[in-house]
């Protein structure tokens, strides 16, 4: 089994269905043939190859994985799951896959799918999601691993049998190959196990989104911000105190309010207040630098506003500028 492949089909299909994952795998493995490939990779074009799939911090860090990969250990994988474990943005789920896969090492692959059939066959269920249940449900999964010669077919088994016969609802347990030995099944328990995962609080956050136009109103900058939220993606200026701190900027002045918006990423509450800017004729000569101490954005581009929505790399973005175009409208107006 060649481990490039089988390091990126897994990571690709990490949070995205198979359908989505297979046509844009053929591409993606099309392009970039090898890890040499991958780590040369110019951020553009892997964005564009990861495109569709969501989540681009995978993208991000199969490129880093695969760098460390040619220029740590000349171009070698890993042989083992502790080795794996060392390289750069490869989480314990990955590593295990890979290393059960290609090196026949016994790891158990551990995730949702896997967690609720483990409960389910050992009949485990109240206690799963606290740390003592999860430790006794990862040293059941890692026992039934270490009883086969083939622990890469025995993860990927368990993976999809928690995808197909045994869902979270209705589990289609007459055709189950495990019936038999599910203590679930046999107790008449299936639906109520495990129960669901308690969901972690969510937390509000107020962030200002500042669209900033170009001093001739053609264009509109967007960039890399800094700050908690979407850093890998392009877009607007995105800020949790505003006004901001420092120095008032001569380059950038504050032409409107454009409304707010309720969006959410992972698990914060955020409520979006936009602002649009205009960049003033002095930002004309400004250094990057200068420009990007300004716009609170690094590696500024100029898009044309006609070309804007469909340059957006998140839904928050392309939110924000729905929001801005009355005001932007207006502005033009006079
Ligand atoms: S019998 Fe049902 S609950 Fe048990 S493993 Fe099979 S599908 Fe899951």
């Amino acid at each position: 089994m060649d481990p490039y492949r089988v390091w990126l089909g897994e990571v690709m299909s990490q949070q995205t269905t198979l359908k989505v994952v297979v046509p844009r795998y053929r591409v993606f493995l099309n392009r970039l043939k090898d890890v040499k490939a991958l780590a040369h990779c110019p951020e553009e074009e892997l964005r564009r190859l990861w495109s569709g799939l969501g989540y681009y911090a995978r993208a991000r860090n199969l490129k880093k994985g695969a760098a460390y990969i040619v220029e740590e250990l000349a171009g070698q994988f890993p042989s083992s799951h502790e080795q794996w474990r060392r390289v750069p943005g490869v989480g314990p789920y990955t590593a295990a896959a890979v290393s059960s896969i290609c090196n026949r090492e016994p790891v158990a692959c551990v995730d949702g799918n896997v967690i609720r059939v483990i409960s389910r066959l050992a009949s485990r269920c109240k206690d799963v999601w606290t740390t003592s249940g999860q430790e006794a449900i990862r040293g059941l999964a890692q026992a039934l691993v270490e009883t086969t010669a083939r622990p890469g077919d025995a993860n990927q088994a368990l993976m999809e049998l928690g995808q197909t016969a045994c869902q979270k609802s209705s589990p289609t347990c007459p055709s189950c190959p495990l019936q038999e030995s599910c203590a679930a099944f046999e107790s008449g328990v299936v639906e109520q196990c495990p129960p669901p995962r308690p969901r972690p609080q969510s937390t509000p956050v107020d962030l200002t989104v500042v669209v900033f136009l170009r001093w001739d109103g053609a264009a509109v900058a967007i960039g890399r911000r800094e700050g908690r939220f979407l850093r890998a993606l392009p877009g607007f200026a995105l800020h949790e105190k505003f006004p901001f701190g420092g120095a008032p900027s001569k380059l950038v002045r504050y032409r409107r309010a454009a409304g707010s918006f309720r969006h959410t990423i992972t698990r914060h509450r955020i409520t979006a207040s936009c602002i649009l800017g205009e960049l003033t004729p002095h930002a004309k000569k400004a250094g990057e630098p200068e420009l990007t101490a300004s716009l609170g954005l690094e590696r500024v581009q100029w898009i044309p506003v006609e070309d804007i929505a469909s340059s957006l790399g998140s839904s928050l973005d392309t939110k924000a500028w729905r929001h801005c175009l009355g005001a932007f409208a207006e502005l033009h107006k006079r």
